[in-house]
């Protein structure tokens, strides 16, 4: 098994603390992996830095050139890298190879032609004999912060993009899940320059902390938990980094009396509980009208109870454990909370599963008002909270009564409330009759304490670039 950090170009074992790599779906050691020290932190950013020179001034055609290479790459090995992540974070292997690796691909494959496509959006003479010009530039070092959930496409939605702008990166993934980073890091080093991507493992207080405070680091990029981004704002004011931030969600699902109860159903089966709800734009809280409040509650408790969790390695599974028994024991604790409330009823899950693993039964709680924490706190876990509404205009109310503004959705078969509530929510995608769906040509991204920056499509790579005016006196 790969453990090796990549620094400049050549694969190197940490020389920090050894982590503990835990597979959750039995609670077992898979590895042990030492993290960076200081001094390999210091090597990774310093050879990024001096790649910069040369990486910044390839041409679009070149970096997409390396870009298609290692899509390809990943594309030969998708057996192994979904077999690895199965492991590392308890997933069923058939959804990470049938539906993240081809996401992953397909997030290099895009960038790489999108880069070819950035352009700058003025060029011509605003002043009298001066032409002006934007140019689009990357910005320098890069420091990459990934969590655990989708280790292998967090780290492609953050590095692709980077990459492309034609930045360098040091690129750190979770403590919890860093296998198939580390992985690919024997591929990046065949592949890029040397420096270009580097991958340094470590905690996030240790490793993480000292790559958001490097001077030489100019933007960090984290997807992560709201006080992380905290903290990474914080260290990152003192060089004054540019920051982009992805923290999280509790995307309200709002079904109108006129919805389509099956489809309504299965969005929120497939959309509240895939990756055991570990997904920052999970349909975790559903606002129900009131003529199809029983019907979708009962509708959805069926529905809930037939997912099938257990081993990541049998085909029907569909739901894998939670990745730690930090992790479960926090949501547990939130079902336990919501089970205490006398409004509320546990319809169908509620507990730990038995046997090895952090598996947690797919849950639905029924009758929870707006000012439940069930309602408010993100859960991330597979427990989906339904709250019944009178009033389509108080409905929209509390969906924006958030923290947070990553995702939601509408469902009803009317355009007129399709658009007039999609108009009004705040949140960075409203989906219709639909929840979940994502692709590389559209942004990801959020509002509010959700964070700020877009991943994926042609926002996310402008991201990773600085605005700069060119003028020139012809005078
Ligand atoms: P986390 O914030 O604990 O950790 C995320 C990463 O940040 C890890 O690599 C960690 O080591 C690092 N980190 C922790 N403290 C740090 C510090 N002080 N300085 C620098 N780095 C630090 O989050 P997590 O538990 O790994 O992931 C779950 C969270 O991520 C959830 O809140 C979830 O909603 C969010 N998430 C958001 C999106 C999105 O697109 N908005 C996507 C996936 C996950």
């Amino acid at each position: 098994m790969d453990i090796e950090l990549l620094i400049d170009g050549a694969l190197a074992k940490g020389e920090g603390q050894a982590e503990q790599v835990l597979n959750p779906a039995t609670g077992k050691l898979i590895v042990e992996v030492p993290e960076a020290s200081q001094a390999q932190l210091n090597a990774a950013v310093a050879a990024a830095a001096r790649a910069f020179e040369g990486w910044s001034v390839t041409t679009p055609a070149q970096r997409a050139g390396h870009l298609l290479r290692l899509a390809d790459a990943i594309e030969r090995e998708a057996e192994a890298f979904a077999r690895l992540e199965s492991l590392n974070c308890g997933k069923p292997y058939a959804r990470v190879l049938e539906d993240e690796l081809p996401a992953i691909i397909d997030t290099f494959r895009f960038f790489a032609g999108a880069t070819r496509c950035l352009t700058g959006s003025a060029a011509g003479e605003y002043v009298a004999n001066h032409t002006s010009m934007i140019r689009r530039d990357p910005i320098g070092v890069v420091g990459s912060i990934a969590p655990w959930n989708y280790p292998l496409m967090m780290l492609a939605w953050k590095v692709a993009p980077a990459l492309a702008a034609g930045n360098t990166v040091v690129m750190k993934p979770s403590e919890q899940t860093p296998l198939t980073a580390l992985k690919l890091g024997r591929t990046l080093a065949e592949i890029f320059p040397k420096g270009v991507i580097n991958i340094v493992t470590g905690r996030g207080e240790t490793v993480g902390s000292a790559l958001t405070s490097h001077p030489q680091v100019r933007m960090v990029s984290l997807t992560g938990d709201i006080a992380t981004g905290q903290k990474v704002l914080q260290a990152a004011a003192k060089s004054l980094k540019r920051t982009h931030l992805e923290l999280g969600g509790k995307a309200p699902v709002l079904v109108f009396d006129d919805a389509d109860i099956d489809a309504v159903v299965a969005g929120v089966r497939a959309g509240g509980f895939y990756n055991a709800g570990q997904d920052c734009t999970a349909a975790c809280r559903i606002y129900a009208g009131p003529k199809i409040y029983d019907r979708l509650v009962a509708d959805l408790a069926g529905a809930v109870a037939s997912l099938k969790y257990g081993s990541p390695d049998d085909a029907a599974t569909e739901l894998g454990p939670l990745i730690s028994e930090r992790q479960r024991d926090r949501v547990a604790s939130f079902v336990e909370r919501a089970a205490a409330q006398k409004h509320t009823e546990i319809v169908t899950g509620g507990g730990k599963a038995e046997g090895g693993g952090y598996f947690f039964k797919p849950t639905l709680v029924a009758g929870a008002l707006q000012t439940d924490e069930i309602v408010r706190k993100e859960v991330f876990g597979p427990v989906v909270s339904v709250t019944r509404f009178d009033d389509p205009d108080a409905a929209i109310a509390w969906a924006n009564d958030s923290d947070y503004g990553l995702a939601s959705s509408v469902w009803t078969s009317n355009v007129k409330t399709a658009l007039k509530t999609a108009a009004r929510l705040q949140y960075g995608c409203v989906w219709v009759n639909a929840h979940f769906t994502l692709t590389s040509e559209m942004p990801h991204g959020g509002l509010k304490m959700s964070g700020y920056g877009k991943d994926m499509s042609m926002y996310g790579l402008e991201d990773y670039t600085v605005v700069r005016h060119v003028m020139l006196n012809f005078g």
